[in-house]
């Protein structure tokens, strides 16, 4: 006789999901990378959608191989200098070299490529000619949003330069740390950025439950499903997707703030990531932005001019 379990009881015996899901750099930007890929043969070859995802593809393939240049002792913070060193700074100051020296890698990696429109490889050369205080600067800029001073062709270079150092310091961080600020704010409770997306992750321990994910430091957390991530309304929230568009992407839509963020399902397709994803699947904002709803936060690699 086989023995069924009542569900509280597999509950009750299972290891409890975690609420945090701090990033692996040696995986996260290489599986990007191929995402990025995969993403744009899907599109129409020749669009300008896919060309720009190969470009990402090509990014993420360099933020990988920047990874090397990262000495951990170089991510360590002083006691005290942010939350005990158990929150990532909101400001580049402490990881200004490495961020610096990661964008002079990721630079090069691009401009070695024939197939650059002129806009991009002139927004390579400006970064290039940039002194290190107007990177600082401009890094501050970035991570404050301050949308008057962004500009939209080098920002997605630097915000790449930033999520190296970042996503690699945050993989340091004690889980348990992070899980007592969730909530405290609509930000990562790791570097208090705001989530690029949504994804509900089918693996082992996470099963089925949804996590926001963090434009900067790649550090995800737990929010309950059919829930706004921006206002937490449970309700009025519709999941919209294109006629014939992929099924493993839905908007969240609140009708009471009338923004959305993508929810990605891993159960519907394992490699799903939360930026190539969020990115390639630009048509969706277009229809939403007609459908009266406004993205709660921009994309970590495509700015708009504003
Ligand atoms: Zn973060
Ligand atoms: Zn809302």
């Amino acid at each position: 006789m086989r023995r069924v379990l009542e569900r509280g009881q597999i509950e009750a015996g299972a290891e409890r999901p975690p609420r945090i899901r701090l990033p692996d750099p040696a995986r996260l930007f290489a599986a990007r990378a191929a995402r990025f890929r995969a993403l744009a043969r899907e599109g129409a070859i020749g669009s300008s959608i896919a060309d720009y995802l190969h470009l990402m593809a090509a990014l993420a393939d360099a933020q990988h191989a920047a990874l090397d240049a990262i000495e951990p002792s170089m991510l360590h913070l002083d006691e005290g200098s942010v939350d005990g060193g158990t929150r990532l700074p909101s400001v580049v100051g402490p990881y200004a070299p490495i961020f610096r020296d990661v964008l002079g890698l990721l630079v090069r990696a691009l401009a070695v490529r024939g197939d650059l429109p002129r806009s991009t490889r002139e927004a390579l050369e400006r970064l290039e000619n940039a002194s290190a205080n107007a990177l600082e600067r401009y890094a501050d800029a970035l991570l404050a949003r301050r949308d008057d001073q962004i500009d939209p062709a080098t920002a997605p270079f630097v915000m790449a330069a930033l999520q190296v150092p970042y996503a690699a310091a945050a993989a340091g961080l004690s889980p348990s740390d992070v899980e007592s600020r969730i909530g405290a704010g609509e930000g990562c409770p790791a570097c208090g950025t705001l989530p690029v997306a949504s994804v509900v992750r089918e693996d082992a321990i996470s099963r089925g439950q949804r996590y926001l994910h963090c434009a900067l430091c790649a550090t995800e957390w737990h929010l309950v499903r059919i829930t706004c991530s921006h206002c937490r309304s449970v309700q009025g929230l519709s999941y919209l997707s294109l006629d014939g568009g992929p099924d493993a992407i839905r908007a969240e839509c609140c009708d009471r703030c009338k923004s959305y963020r993508k929810i990605l399902y891993q159960e519907t397709d394992a490699d799903v990531d939360p930026v190539a994803d969020d990115l390639a699947s630009l048509t969706l904002d277009v229809l939403l932005a007609d459908e009266g709803y406004h993205r709660a936060s921009g994309h970590p690699l495509l700015w708009n001019g504003r």
